[in-house]
C-alpha cells in the first residue's frame, strides 16, 4: 500500500510519490522565538515528527528541515523591555525550544536553521526577484512583492485576488501607500531606531518573515521540494507568500504536497500567545509526563481541531498506562521465561501471527493520511491482545516477539514504552529488600509484618501488587 496524504493545494488525498525514489525531503515552519512555546506550537512539532517517523520505519531517508525565525517584531520588544539585545533574547528561547522537545520526545532536525544566519541568501533571492520585475524598491528603500504579477497567487488558499484586494482596501495602514498594489507585501524593510540590522543593495534592514522560509527551503533542500508543513494558520499568507516567491524565483513548482495540522484549543478558541489563553509546555509538563501529552496530541486526527481539557489529557493518560503496563507486564514475564529455552508450538506461533495483523491495522491506519487515532486504536487492540496471550507459561521467544511488535509500533508514533524512572539504584535496592522481607514473613506466616510492610512501602507512595507471577511494584 502506497501512503495517501491530503494535500491543502488539491483538497484532496494524493498517493505520495517522492521526486527522488527513497527520499522525502521535507520542510516544517518553525516557531518565532520569544517566549517558551505553548502546548499549540507543539502541535506540528508532534505531528511533522511522527509523519517523520513513519516515512522512516516505511523504508525512507527523510530529510528533516525546520526553521527557528529568529528576528521579529515581537522578538526586538521583548529585547527592549530586558535591555538587551534581540540575540540574547532568541538564542535563550531556541535553547529552551529544543529542551522541550527532547521532553516530548520530538527528534532533532537534519537541520534547524536560524534566519538571521542566512541573510545573504535572502538578499540574493530578492536580488533575483527585482531583476525578474516580481519584486520592487520603493523610496525608502522597502522591498515589496509585486503580487498580482505571480498568475497563480491564491492556487494554495484557494482565495481569489479581487476579493482579497476588497479586504485589503479596508485594512489599509498608513505607511503602505507607497506600495503599488495593496496586495503587495514586504520582502525587505528598512530598520528602525535600535533594531537589528543588515547591510543589503536597498537599505540597512531586516528581511520580511515569508522569504526566509522561501530561502532556507531552497538552501537545504532546493528548488522544489515533497513536503511543506506547519500549522493551518499559515495556509494564507505565509505559505501563499512563500509559493509566490520560492516558484518565480526558481521557474519549478515548490512543494508537491502541502501539508496543514488543524489548531490546538481551549474552549473552542484557538490557543495563541497573543489573546492570553495558553499553557507553555512546560506548565503542563509539571503535572503530566511528557509521553501522556504526546499520546493526548495523536489522540486524534491532525486535521480535526483538538481541544485542550485535563478530563482528555488524563483520559490519554490512562490510556497510555495500558501500553506501559503491558510492556512492564511482558519485561516482567521475560525475566523469569529467560532460561526456558523453548521451541514455539504451533499455536504460539499462530499467535504471533495474530498478533502481526494488528501491525496491519496499524499501517493501514497510517497509510492513510497519517491516522494516528486509528493507529493509536491498533495499538489498544494489540495491548488487549498480549494481556490476553501473554503468561508465566509463554516461552521467551512468544514474548520477545510480542515485545517487538508492540515497542516498534509504539516508537512510530514516537512513544516509549517505559514508565519514566526516577527511582535512584539505592531506592530500587530498598525497595526489594523490603518485599523480599515481606515474602519471608508472610512465609512465616507473621501476616502483621508482612502488612506493616507493605503499608510502610505506601506510606512512601510505593504500592505493591500481588501477582501469580510474584510481588510487582509502582510508584502510586
Ligand atoms: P508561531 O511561533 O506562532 O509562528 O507558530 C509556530 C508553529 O505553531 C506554526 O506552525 C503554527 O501554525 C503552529 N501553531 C501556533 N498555534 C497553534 C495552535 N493553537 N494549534 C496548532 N498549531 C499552532
Ligand atoms: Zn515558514
Amino acid at each position: 500500500m502506497s501512503i495517501q496524504i491530503y494535500n491543502t493545494m488539491t483538497k484532496r488525498k494524493e498517493e505520495f510519490v517522492p521526486i527522488t525514489p527513497g527520499e522525502v525531503k521535507m520542510y516544517v515552519c518553525g516557531p518565532t522565538v520569544y517566549n517558551l512555546i505553548h502546548i499549540g506550537n507543539a502541535r506540528p512539532m508532534i505531528v511533522f515528527d511522527t509523519v517523520r517517523r513513519y516515512f522512516e520505519y516505511r523504508g525512507y531517508k527523510v530529510n528533516y528541515v525546520s526553521n527557528f525565525t529568529d528576528v521579529d517584531d515581537k522578538i526586538i520588544k521583548k529585547a527592549v523591555e530586558e535591555g538587551v539585545d534581540a540575540a540574547t533574547i532568541s538564542e535563550r528561547y531556541i535553547k529552551e525550544c529544543r529542551q522541550d522537545m527532547a521532553s516530548l520526545n520530538v527528534r532533532e532536525a537534519t537541520t534547524h536553521p536560524q534566519a538571521t544566519q542566512e541573510i545573504d541568501g535572502m538578499i540574493r533571492m530578492i536580488s533575483d526577484l527585482i531583476e525578474k520585475g516580481y519584486a520592487y524598491v520603493a523610496a525608502d528603500g522597502t522591498v515589496y512583492y509585486r503580487t498580482r504579477k505571480f498568475k497563480d497567487y491564491g492556487k494554495l488558499s484557494h482565495k481569489n485576488l479581487d476579493d482579497l484586494q476588497s479586504g485589503f482596501r479596508a485594512l489599509q495602514v498608513s505607511g503602505e501607500e507607497q506600495k503599488e498594489d495593496p496586495l503587495d507585501f514586504v520582502l525587505w524593510k528598512p530598520k528602525k531606531e535600535g533594531e537589528p540590522y543588515w547591510e543589503s543593495p536597498w537599505c540597512q534592514g531586516r528581511p520580511g518573515w515569508h522569504i526566509e522560509c522561501s530561502v532556507m527551503s531552497k538552501h537545504y533542500l532546493g528548488d522544489s521540494i515533497d513536503i511543506h508543513a506547519g500549522g493551518e494558520d499559515l495556509v494564507f499568507p505565509h505559505h501563499e507568500n512563500e509559493i509566490a516567491q520560492s516558484e518565480a524565483c526558481n521557474g519549478v513548482p515548490f512543494a508537491r504536497y502541502w501539508m496543514h495540522n488543524a489548531f490546538l484549543n481551549i474552549d473552542n478558541h484557538k490557543m495563541s500567545k497573543s489573546a492570553g489563553n495558553f499553557f507553555t509546555v512546560r506548565d503542563i509538563l509539571e503535572q503530566y509526563d511528557p509521553q501522556v501529552l504526546r499520546c493526548f496530541m495523536l489522540s486524534v486526527h491532525y486535521r480535526s481541531p483538538l481541544n485542550f481539557s485535563r478530563d482528555l489529557v488524563e483520559a490519554a493518560g490512562n490510556a497510555y498506562g495500558r501500553i506501559v503496563t503491558c510492556a512492564e507486564n511482558l519485561a516482567f514475564l521475560l525475566k523469569n521465561a529467560a532460561e526456558k529455552n523453548q521451541a514455539l508450538s504451533e499455536e504460539e506461533k499462530a499467535v504471533l501471527e495474530q498478533a502481526g495483523e494488528f501491525r496491519t491495522q496499524f499501517e493501514t491506519a497510517m497509510d492513510d493520511d497519517f491516522n494516528t487515532a486509528n493507529a493509536l486504536s491498533a495499538i489498544f487492540e494489540l495491548v488487549t491482545f498480549i494481556n490476553s496471550h501473554a503468561d508465566e507459561n509463554s516461552p521467551a521467544a512468544l514474548l520477545e516477539g510480542l515485545k517487538k511488535e508492540l515497542e516498534e509500533l509504539t516508537g512510530v508514533l514516537g512513544l516509549v514504552t517505559e514508565r519514566k524512572d526516577d527511582t535512584s539504584a539505592d531506592e530500587t535496592a530498598y525497595i526489594e529488600a523490603k518485599i523480599e522481607e515481606r515474602r519471608a514473613a508472610k512465609k512465616a506466616k507473621d501476616f502483621a509484618l508482612a502488612d506493616a510492610i507493605r503499608a510502610e512501602l505506601l506510606e512512601k507512595g510505593i504500592v505493591l501488587e500481588d501477582t501469580r507471577e510474584g510481588t510487582k511494584w509502582h510508584k502510586a
